[in-house]
C-alpha cells in the first residue's frame, strides 16, 4: 500500500516548534535541568471541588450514554449565570449556547459550517494556530492580518483588500490574546462589529482568557458590544479559568443562526460532551468564582516577579494586563529561532519563538508563566550568569 496524505494536509504551515522540541528532548535525555516557559498550560491541578463533582456524577448511570447535542440543561443554564454574573449578558439557554468538546474543537468546526471551498477566513497573525489550521483543512483559504504592537495588537481593517472582503466569510478575533497579550476595547470591538455588518462576516470572538487578569482590570466580552450578537459568537472555556485542559470542555455562546450551524457540524462528527465532565462543569461555573481569583492571585505573583526580573536583566518590557503570557522583542535583534535555541542551549530554559505563530510574530519570544516562583528563581539566575 502507498498512502498519499490530502493536500491540505501537505500544504498546512510547518511545525515550528518541532526543532526546540526534539532539541528539548534530546538535552532531557543527557540529564539537564530544563525550565519550560513553553506551553500555555496551567501548571496547577483542577481544583477540587470540581474532582469531588466529577467522583459523584460519574457513578450515575445517566452520564454512560451518549450525550448528543446542545449540552445538559444544568450547564447551559450555569453558562448563562455566568454571562450575566460576569458581563451582564443575557444569553438564551436553548437557542444561544452550545457545549463543546473544549473550544479548539469549536473552533475547527465553525468553518465547516460556514465557508465553501475558496471561501476566505481573516486570521489574526501572530494567532493561535487553530483558525487557519482549521480554515486549510476545510479547504478555504486564510487571509492573513497582521498584529502590530502599534496598533495594539488589533487588526488594521482597513488595510484588507475588497477583492479578499468579497469571498470572507468569517473573522477571528481574539482577546485577551494569545500570544501577545493585548486586550481589546469597546470601541475596537465596536470598530470590528461595523466592519462585520458592511461587509456581511461572521466574527468568531475566542475568549479563553477573559478571567485570567490582574490588577483587578476585568477584560470585556465581545458579546458586552452592542450589536455584536447580530454578527457573531464567542468561545469559551473552562481550560484556563479552572485548570482543566485535560478535561476537554468549553462552549460556544451568541448568534443563534451561527450557534445552531456548529450545532449541524457536530451532530455529524461527534456525539457530545461527556455529561458527567458537563456536570463538573456545572459546577465549576456555579462554584468557582472564589478559586478563580485565588488562581488570579497566583498568576499575578508570578507576573509580578517575572517582569522585576525581565527589567534587572535589561529588558524593556510592559506587564500584561491579562493571559499567562509576556510576549517580548528577543534582545540583541536576534530572530526568534536563534533567541529560543540560545535560551535552550545556554541556559536549558523552553520558550516559545514568536515566529511559530506567524510570520509577523518573528523577533518575538513568548514566555508562559506556568512556572512556580521557585523555578522562575532558577531561570533568573541561569538567565543572569549567561548575559
Ligand atoms: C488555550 C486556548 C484555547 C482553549 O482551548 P481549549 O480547547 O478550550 O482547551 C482557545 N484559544 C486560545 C487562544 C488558547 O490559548
Amino acid at each position: 500500500m502507498r498512502f498519499n496524505y490530502a493536500d491540505t494536509i501537505k500544504k498546512l504551515p510547518p511545525y515550528i516548534f518541532a526543532e526546540i522540541d526534539r532539541k528539548k528532548k534530546e538535552l532531557i535525555e543527557k540529564g539537564v535541568d530544563i525550565i519550560s516557559f513553553g506551553v500555555g498550560d496551567p501548571d496547577l491541578p483542577t481544583p477540587e471541588f470540581i474532582i469531588e463533582a466529577m467522583k459523584k456524577a460519574i457513578f450515575d448511570p445517566k452520564h454512560h450514554q451518549y450525550p448528543f447535542g446542545k449540552g445538559i440543561y444544568e450547564f447551559r443554564n450555569e453558562i448563562a449565570k455566568f454571562y450575566k454574573r460576569r458581563f451582564n449578558v443575557d444569553l438564551n439557554v436553548e437557542t444561544e449556547i452550545h457545549a463543546l468538546i473544549g473550544s479548539k474543537e469549536g473552533i475547527a468546526h465553525i468553518t465547516l459550517g460556514f465557508l465553501d471551498a475558496g471561501d476566505i477566513a481573516l486570521c489574526p497573525e501572530p494567532g493561535y494556530p487553530a483558525y487557519a489550521s482549521s480554515t486549510l483543512i476545510n479547504k478555504g483559504e486564510v487571509y492573513y492580518m497582521p498584529l502590530k504592537e502599534e496598533n495594539g495588537y488589533f487588526p488594521k481593517l482597513e488595510k484588507i483588500p475588497e477583492d479578499i472582503l468579497k469571498r470572507a466569510k468569517i473573522m477571528f478575533l481574539n482577546s485577551p490574546n494569545n500570544p501577545t497579550a493585548a486586550v481589546y476595547n469597546e470601541a475596537q470591538f465596536k470598530k470590528a462589529i461595523e466592519f462585520a455588518k458592511k461587509y456581511n462576516i461572521i466574527i468568531a470572538h475566542d475568549a479563553a482568557y477573559t478571567e485570567i487578569y490582574y490588577d483587578n482590570k476585568k477584560p470585556i466580552s465581545f458579546l458586552e458590544v452592542e450589536g455584536a450578537k447580530e454578527v457573531g459568537i464567542e468561545f469559551h472555556s473552562l481550560s484556563k479559568t479552572y485548570n482543566m485542559t485535560g478535561w476537554r470542555i468549553g462552549f460556544i455562546v451568541g448568534n443563534r443562526e451561527i450557534v445552531k450551524g456548529l450545532g449541524i457540524v457536530k451532530d455529524n462528527f461527534d456525539s457530545g460532551v461527556f455529561s458527567a465532565i458537563q456536570e463538573a462543569g456545572s459546577i465549576a461555573l456555579e462554584k468557582g468564582d472564589k478559586e478563580a481569583e485565588r488562581l488570579r492571585e497566583i498568576y499575578q505573583k508570578r507576573r509580578d516577579f517575572f517582569i522585576d526580573n525581565m527589567k534587572d536583566l535589561g529588558w524593556d518590557i510592559k506587564a500584561p494586563s491579562a493571559t499567562f503570557y509576556v510576549w517580548a522583542k528577543t534582545l540583541n535583534n536576534m530572530s526568534s529561532t536563534q533567541f529560543a535555541t540560545l535560551m535552550l542551549d545556554k541556559c536549558g530554559i523552553v520558550v516559545t519563538p514568536g515566529n511559530g505563530f506567524g510570520v509577523d510574530g518573528e523577533g518575538y519570544i513568548r514566555f508562559a508563566l506556568t512556572v512556580d516562583e521557585n523555578r522562575m528563581k532558577e531561570a533568573f539566575e541561569r538567565m543572569k550568569s549567561f548575559f
